[in-house]
């Protein structure tokens, strides 16, 4: 098969610093796109994968999943997009297209889903690479159309930061009147108090950082409850319908549990293992409050997220750095110290 090699960021091992790299990306096949890269997003799963927090990381390691950027070629049988289109890539590259997920448009369930990076180009026969990189290409379903009045880079992390917290306020039906309540205010917290807001919820910010009280309100948060303070926690007990919690490391989730309204649902969307301390079911039981996860979002329903960015003006808050500038990055967001996202800006690589 036909392959480009091209410039990339990225890592060999989980204790090295990432820098610059060579990779290979297929030529185009009938149905791909291939994109220049302009602009992608920081995410913490980014880090979690270069650093191999989870134990599932293949070397090297070239991440970024909130990819934008423009068509530069198009195969012979791709009918959605032409060369100059403003497109965008999110956490997704590929699926089997048939299973019962894949029909129902949740392709990230899909027992074959193919990650934006990390996972298996069968074409190629190796790991995929993501955005850090100069250009990438990807079959047309798993391309997004980026509504024309956003700014390009602040709808990066819109692309996972924005679905990942999207698809469960959908899926458990956020409205005006439902009371949602988010835990941590980094790329993933910010825009799912923007969303939660715009979509008409009561929104409260459950938060380490009283520092980031002003921001949270700015963003939309109706209240901010400092969740290291019994007092203020107690006054929040029964309350909430949807609980996002973002949080990236291992953590206790029960005091969140207790924050539940009947019927209410705490949704993991951050830490990705077993729980410690355990799970205590006593206040499931009694109140039939429910403890769930959610993973990203299927193509279907990031362009509807997209397309409601694009009725509402809605892009992230972002701080723009050069690809140089990655690992700085990358420590900065081990100390929460985000507001609220790092978008790359990828000319930096193309000198
Ligand atoms: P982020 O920007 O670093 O934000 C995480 C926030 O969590 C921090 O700003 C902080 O907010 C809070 N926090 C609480 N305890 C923390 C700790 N020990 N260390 C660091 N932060 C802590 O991260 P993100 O990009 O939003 O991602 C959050 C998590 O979601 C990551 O684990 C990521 O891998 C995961 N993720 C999951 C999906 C999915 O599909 N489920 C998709 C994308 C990302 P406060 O200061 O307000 O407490
Ligand atoms: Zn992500
Ligand atoms: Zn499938």
């Amino acid at each position: 098969m036909n392959t480009k090699q091209i410039k990339a960021f990225g890592t060999e091992a989980a204790d090295a610093a990432l820098e610059q790299l060579a990779i290979t990306r297929r030529a185009i096949l009938p149905n791909d796109v291939e994109i220049d890269i302009e602009y992608c997003g920081v995410c913490h799963s980014d880090l979690h994968f270069a650093k191999n927090d989870w134990g599932f990381s293949v070397y090297p390691v070239v991440p970024g999943h909130e990819i934008v950027g423009t068509v530069t070629q198009v195969g012979d049988k791709v009918t959605a997009y032409k060369v100059g289109d403003v497109v965008a890539v999110g956490c997704l590259v590929d699926s089997c297209r048939s299973c019962n997920n894949c029909k129902a448009d949740l392709e990230q369930y899909c027992p074959e889903w193919v990650g934006t990076y990390g996972g298996h180009d069968k074409h190629l026969d190796m790991q995929t690479f993501g955005g850090y990189s100069e250009s990438i290409v990807v079959d047309e379903h798993f391309v997004l159309r980026v509504p024309d009045n956003l700014d390009k880079a602040a709808i990066a992390p819109v692309l996972c930061a924005g679905i990942t917290t999207w698809s469960p306020l959908r899926h458990w039906n956020v409205g005006k009147g439902t009371k949602v309540a988010v835990v941590g205010l980094g790329g993933l917290g910010h825009m799912a108090i923007k969303l939660a807001d715009a979509l008409g919820a009561e929104v409260t910010l459950l938060s380490r950082s009283p520092s980031k009280t002003k921001d949270a309100m700015d963003l939309g948060a109706d209240h901010v409850v400092i969740s290291t303070d019994e007092s203020q926690m107690a006054e929040v007990q029964g309350v909430f319908d949807l609980i996002i919690d973002t949080v990236p490391y291992i953590h206790d989730i029960n005091p969140y549990v207790g924050t539940l309204a009947t019927n209410g649902t705490l949704v993991l969307v951050g830490y990705l293992g077993p729980l410690d301390p355990m799970l205590n079911s006593m206040p499931m039981i009694m109140g039939r409050k429910n403890v769930a996860g959610s993973l990203i979002g299927g193509i279907a329903e990031t362009q509807e997220l997209l397309d409601f960015c694009g009725e509402h003006g809605i892009t992230s808050e972002i701080e723009m750095i050069r690809i140089q500038d990655i690992n700085t990055a990358y420590e900065r967001m081990l100390k929460s110290d985000v507001h609220y996202r790092f978008v790359i800006d990828m000319a930096s690589l193309k000198p």
